[in-house]
């Protein structure tokens, strides 16, 4: 059993697109096994986009991402990472498939309504960014 941390994020919180994001990963398999609503500050959206600082879209990414609450999530199941990048679509809703979180729901490249971990070592590095032991049975 694999754990990801996943985000819906400030455009789809906003539209109350909770449930039915939430929807969709419960179809695909995947166990909500803990979840928050949270309001970055723009420090820590930018701590955790920093791999990304050099990047062009940085600060408006980090900008979005601490401008409205974000619910911040673990789920949990088998091949947990892979499956909710299935779910999600492809980053740009343009290129995304049919049936995805992203080409139903995304509004652009940036605005695309949720963040996966893309792999074993990052899902748990964000995990601990967000949850403590505590907080996860
Ligand atoms: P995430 O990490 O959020 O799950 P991802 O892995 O599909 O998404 P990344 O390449 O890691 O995509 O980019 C992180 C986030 O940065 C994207 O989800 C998106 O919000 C934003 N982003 C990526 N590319 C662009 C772009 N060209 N213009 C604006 N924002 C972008
Ligand atoms: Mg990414």
């Amino acid at each position: 059993i694999e754990r990801t941390l996943s985000i819906i994020k400030p455009d789809a919180t906003k539209r109350n697109l909770t449930g039915k994001i939430n929807a969709k990963f419960e179809e695909a398999g995947l166990r909500i096994a803990a979840q928050k609503r949270i309001k970055l500050s723009p420090e820590q959206a930018g701590k955790f986009y920093e791999v990304h600082k050099d990047r062009p879209f940085y600060g408006e990414l980090v900008e979005f991402m601490a401008s409205e609450p974000v619910v911040v999530q673990v789920l949990e199941g088998e091949s947990a990472i892979a499956k909710n990048r299935e779910v999600m679509g492809a980053t740009n809703p343009a290129d995304a498939a049919e049936g995805t979180i992203r080409k139903e729901f995304a509004l652009s490249v940036g605005e695309n309504s949720v963040h996966g971990s893309d792999a074993p070592e990052t899902a748990a590095q964000e995990i601990a960014f967000f949850f403590s032991g505590l907080e996860l049975v």
